[in-house]
Parts: structure tokens; sequence; C-alpha cells
């Protein structure tokens, strides 16, 4: 059981604060919590979670805000809860650094299988180190092992779920990954709706390999079928 790990729940309804406590109890998780965003950041530089789940509706602050804010500094994953059930803010939240996404209502197994997925990204970035631990395609470099990528000799930041992509697309490189695949590697059994963020997971990835997105390098669409990664 992960116990290591420490969350930081950021909410103000105080129900849903305590619901998601009580779901993390149930795991032996441990946590704080925040009531809005002014608590959230001193929480953050003072308790140093690891995991952060993020409510978005905050009265003090905009939970994009605290997502932009923290990724200035911090690969931490972030899970977002919100009531905005709407595909644009859900975009808006995962191309702000979010790793991911959950509408409310959620029930304790949502939320839980949800965490699960982000835990299993942060333990193979730490704890399985690959045969072939690095991988240089051009001017990209990808250590598996340190969990690092530098483009041109510059590091550039991903976040675990960005990286754990970007490692199954290196692994690839040269052979088209199907979407399904990819969710399935990435997600494990996984909801309809992370094919969209599968997307913006890829927008973003780009964003930091590509000079032109247009035309790109490292990363090609097979409309319809998927991506796949370029081998040279
Ligand atoms: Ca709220």
């Amino acid at each position: 059981m992960e116990t290591d790990k420490l969350f930081l729940i950021v909410e103000d309804d105080k129900q849903i604060r305590s619901f998601i406590r009580f779901s993390l109890r149930t795991q032996n998780y441990r946590a704080v919590e925040a009531a809005n965003g002014k608590e959230a950041l001193a929480s953050i530089v003072a308790d140093r979670p690891d995991i952060l789940i993020l409510d978005l509706g905050l009265p003090d602050m905009d939970g994009l805000a605290i997502i932009k804010n923290v990724r200035a500094f911090s690969d931490m994953p972030i899970i977002v809860v919100s009531a905005r059930d709407q595909d644009r803010e859900k975009v808006e939240a995962l191309d702000a650094g979010a790793d991911d996404y959950l509408s409310k209502p959620f029930s304790i197994n949502g939320l839980l299988a949800r965490i699960r997925v982000i835990l299993r990204h942060c333990k193979s970035a730490a704890e399985n180190p690959a045969p072939q631990r690095i991988y240089r395609i051009g001017e990209l470099e990808v250590d598996l092992e340190k969990h690092r990528v530098t483009l041109n000799g510059r590091e550039i930041h991903f976040t675990p779920m960005e990286f754990s992509i970007l490692s199954l697309m290196v692994k690839n490189s040269g052979k088209v990954l199907t979407h399904s695949y990819i969710l399935k590697e990435v997600w494990g059994t996984y909801l309809e709706s992370d094919a969209q963020s599968l997307r913006v997971f890829m927008a973003n990835i780009r964003r930091k390999l590509e000079n032109d997105p247009a035309r790109p390098r490292y990363i090609f669409t097979e409309v319809g079928i998927g991506y796949r990664f370029a081998n040279e």
C-alpha cells in the first residue's frame, strides 16, 4: 500500500473535502487540506505535498491559476475535480498542466482509480529502469531512468503523465501506435473521455518538442489511427 505520498486536497466545499479525505484514508493515503487558493499555495510550500487534488472553483482564486503557478516550479501530479462538466474546462485544465480531470459528482472508486493511474506513472518513472535507458532521436535525448528529456542539450520538463506517453512513443519509435493501444498502456482500463485527454497531452508534448507543430519533426499523426514517433 502506498503510504509514503502526501496528498493536498484543495476544495472549498467542506463536505466534498471530507469525502475526498475519507476516500484517501480507505487506502491509508496521507492528506492535508486547503479550503482556498491562498491556503493551497501556502501548504504547497510548507507541507511539500506529492500529489494535488484540486477543485477549479475556489472562492479566492481560479484553480487554473494554481495549476499554472505550480507548473512553474514543479512536475507534481495534479488531479482536477470540477463541477464544471464541460469539455472546454477540461481541455483548459489539462492544457495548463493538470494530469487528470474528474467531474463532480464522482465516486470513491472513480477517484481511487484515477489516483492509481497517476501513482503508477510516478512509480514507473522512479522504480522501473528500462533495459535501454537512453534514447536519442535527432536532437532529442530521453533518459528513461533519470526521467530526463533534453532537446538540443536543453532540459525540458515533463509531468509524469506526459513522460509516460513520451516514453511509450520513443520505445516504439518508427511504429504506428493506435489511440486505443496508447490509452490502454497509459491509463490501463480507460474511459471514453481519456481519448480527449490523450489529444491534449499529445498537443502539450508537441508544444515542448516541436519547433513547428504544423510540420512535425518527432510526432506524426496517423489520421484516424494514432501516432508515430520519428525513428531518426
Ligand atoms: Ca468549489
